[in-house]
């Protein structure tokens, strides 16, 4: 880790490529892990049935399925997979099938390589700059997943809030006691405002992903940034919600995902920092005459 910190001639380059790679096997995440988990409930049902016969092949593993155009199956080769520059090379196109292959992918790697150098460019070539790295990686996985199927995956938000409380034992960010109030108070938050809502408007607002993503927050930015957390998830969700109801007209009965809010909130957040965070809250409170 040394020798990167000291050459970010060589280092940032690196990070960068490394990004993009990451992005790559991040797309492979989002269009597979959904997919998985259906098939997953399926077997589930059928078993329930009495059913555990009927033919259902499994979708290509996340981690050791090869990899394939989403349209037409084709296993693609070393050369098909290289973020951006086989993309680029190909017009967008799958080499296969000739079918466009989304817009997404190339978008995916460019913000995971933007999000993976600002993480060591924020906390250095070290234990933070990797954590930050884990923590941006599982946020735009789970917010893509969340957008594109309303889904946010116990295997996501999970190992995240696990990732942030092991993190807190040696102080990578913040101490044991605020990250572990932090997981299990937006856990409780959640679940109560939850049930408040469900009990108001009779139908419920926020999922259980909702819950554990912001118990996984909790455990990366602590129980002090909570309230901070959801009240701007809120804001973002009423702007950004309220531009794309009046582009696209959505009806209130088709609400967004409030998974992708959380996530942005969590990350502005963790990369402003707590202590900065509670600079200016003091700020404003001594400002109000408080
Ligand atoms: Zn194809």
């Amino acid at each position: 880790m040394s020798f990167l910190g000291e050459n970010p001639d060589i280092a940032y380059p690196l990070t960068a490529a490394f990004g993009l790679v990451m992005g790559s096997f991040l797309s492979t995440v989002v269009t597979r892990l959904p997919a998985r988990i259906d098939w997953r409930n399926r077997r589930r049902a059928y078993a329930f049935l009495n059913q555990s016969d009927v033919y259902d092949p499994p979708p290509p593993d996340v981690l050791t399925g090869r990899a394939h155009c989403p349209q037409c199956k084709a296993t693609l080769a070393w050369h098909e997979r290289i973020p951006l520059v086989s993309y680029a090379l190909s017009g967008g196109k799958c080499r296969h099938c000739g079918q466009p292959i989304g817009l997404m992918y190339p978008l995916l790697e460019l913000l995971t390589m933007v999000l993976t150098v600002f993480s060591v460019w924020r906390f250095g070539f070290g234990w933070q700059g990797f954590g930050a790295m884990l923590f941006t990686w599982y946020l735009t996985a789970a917010s893509l997943i969340d957008i594109r199927h309303g889904l946010l995956p116990d295997k996501l938000t999970l190992p995240l809030m696990w990732l942030g409380l092991v993190a807190s034992t040696d102080n990578l960010f913040l101490a044991a006691k605020p990250a572990l109030l932090g997981a299990v108070g937006g856990y409780v938050i959640f679940w109560f405002v939850g049930g408040l809502f469900k009990q108001l408007r009779g139908k419920s607002g926020l999922g259980r992903g909702d819950y554990k993503l912001l118990a996984a927050i909790g455990a990366w930015v602590g129980v002090g940034m909570l309230l901070p957390v959801i009240f701007a998830s809120s804001v973002l969700g009423l702007l950004i919600g309220g531009a794309v109801w009046a582009l696209k007209g959505r009806s209130a009965a088709d609400p967004l995902p409030f998974g992708p809010f959380l996530a942005l909130a969590g990350l502005l957040i963790f990369m402003i920092g707590p202590e900065q965070i509670q600079i200016w809250l003091w700020n404003l409170r001594s400002s109000l005459g408080g």
